[in-house]
């Protein structure tokens, strides 16, 4: 599903997170919102979902305005940095949850959890319970629950940013071949620029809630638009 996000602004108070951001996600691509910290990547995301409403402008999803839809009606999965999963359920009861609230049948339950067990590579480890997880597992556990409703698109919130460095890369490497399988259109956050280029088809480079470029990693890299960009994406580290 694509996203076109059309002169959207929010503010809290006096203080004007998302700025006038016009943005094009196409269908089936996987977009890095890369910006520092208060550039307003979260509210974006939030916008996206129907988690925030925008004081002005609108947000289509395939082209039909879904700008007062709820969260449900966009058919939206989520996954955040610190997405707690149910403690207290398996990891095949977390991943099985949103499909029994959808009173999908049992058996067709079933199947789906260790369909998406396997995709996350987690096969085997369905009736363990997340405290017997590493921190990469249970993040995959968090995506394997966000893919079993089948949403149109997936939201990622600094999802690896809890995990240690050789995690965080695994992971990388990991969400680059589970969208070359699933082809769900995938936003995710990051304030890391290594984390975006590795991993992203477009990169949408956010400061102070503005769009300050938008471009594949190697034209952003090689094209800063702005001294901004150029700082924030050099070769500094
Ligand atoms: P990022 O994810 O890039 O770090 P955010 O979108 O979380 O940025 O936040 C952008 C700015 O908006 C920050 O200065 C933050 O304090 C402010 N902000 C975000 N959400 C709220 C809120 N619910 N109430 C007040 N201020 C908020
Ligand atoms: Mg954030």
């Amino acid at each position: 599903m694509g996203i076109t996000i059309d002169n959207v602004s929010k503010s809290f108070g006096t203080f004007q997170a998302v700025k006038q951001v016009d943005l094009e996600i196409a269908s089936g691509s996987l977009v890095a919102l890369l910006g520092p910290s208060g550039s307003g990547k979260s509210t974006l995301l939030r916008l996206i979902a129907g988690l925030e409403m925008p004081d002005t402008g609108r947000i289509l999803l395939t082209g039909k305005d879904a700008t007062y839809q709820s969260v449900q009606e966009r058919n939206i999965g989520f996954v955040f940095q610190h997405y707690a999963l149910f403690k207290h359920m398996t990891v095949r009861q977390n991943v099985a949850f949103g499909l029994e609230l959808r009173k999908v049948p049992a058996a067709k339950i079933k199947a789906r959890v260790e369909e998406l067990l396997d995709l996350v590579q987690l096969a085997g480890l369905g009736d363990r319970y997340p405290s017997q997880l590493s921190g990469g597992q249970r993040q995959r556990v968090a995506l394997a629950r966000a893919l079993a409703v089948e949403p149109k698109v997936l939201l990622l919130d600094e999802p690896f940013g809890a995990l240690d460095a050789k995690v965080r890369k695994e992971l990388r490497a990991w969400l680059r071949h589970l969208h070359d399988d699933v082809h769900v259109t995938t936003v995710f956050v990051t304030h890391d620029q290594e984390e975006a280029m590795e991993v992203a088809d477009q990169i949408v480079v956010m400061n102070k809630g503005q769009v300050e470029q938008v471009g594949t990693p190697a034209e952003i890299y090689d094209h800063p638009a702005s001294p901004f960009v150029m700082s924030f994406i050099g070769p500094v580290n």
